[in-house]
């Protein structure tokens, strides 16, 4: 529709590839011809570049980190799947689970409480993220529980395709040293010994995918 309406080349992908192939071009992952990006914000979603081009499946499913299945035993996901990633470390269930926590230890999370003003409202990732670096106790463990979440997915998926770098975006890359230290131990403890990458925030921020686009466009026009 668009190239019938613009006269002009039109390429097309989701948020999360293109995002990947904005940090490969032009943002953290440059250099790096496999990787993996994972964007944290309302849900987990995930976007591969494999020998410097955007891997994107048989269905365009490729890299759906937020839904591999972490504790088939956890909580009830969106998907109707039990303990996704999404499930245990995207921003509304890390406020859910302070939230919970809070209600659950009145005598707990002090400096969180204070944050939010005693407010449920309030609460968000953010100012989890904040709490925890103040060494409120309840956001440390919300975090530190969602971290394991994520480093578990992270070790699982660099010991199936053995990616040299993932790339994290979005809220996350604001949060607290705490939850990138978790991220990264368990992620290792996860992988095989012989299984080598590093996890770094992602650098283009919220402008990843325009950027992505950017790269998209070029090579439709290269
Ligand atoms: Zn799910």
């Amino acid at each position: 529709m668009l190239e019938a309406e613009f006269g002009v080349p039109v390429s097309v992908d989701n948020d999360a590839n293109v995002a990947a192939l904005g940090e490969h071009r032009f943002g953290a992952g440059q250099g790096f011809s496999s990787l993996l990006y994972i964007t944290v914000s309302t849900g987990i979603g995930g976007g591969w570049i494999l020998n410097g081009h955007p891997w994107r499946g048989a269905e365009a499913m490729a890299g759906e980190i937020g839904h591999m299945v972490i504790d088939p035993t956890g909580p009830l996901c969106l998907c109707g799947k039990r303990g996704c990633l999404e499930r245990l470390a995207s921003e509304p269930y890390i406020a859910q689970q302070a939230d919970e926590w809070l209600r659950d230890h009145p005598d707990q999370g002090s400096v969180l409480r204070t944050l939010v003003r005693d407010s449920k409202e309030m609460i968000n990732a953010q100012i989890v993220s904040q709490a925890a670096a103040q060494k409120d106790e309840v956001a440390t463990k919300v975090l530190e529980r969602a971290g394991w979440a994520m480093g578990v997915g992270i070790g699982n998926v660099a010991n199936l395709i053995n990616p040299q770098r993932f790339v994290l975006g979005s809220g996350v890359t604001k949060a607290g040293d705490q939850f990138w230290q978790v991220v990264r131990r368990v992620a290792k403890e996860a992988a095989l010994p012989e299984v080598h990458f590093d996890i770094v925030p992602a650098a283009l921020g919220d402008e990843a995918p325009l950027w992505g686009a950017v790269a998209l466009a070029e090579d439709l026009l290269s």
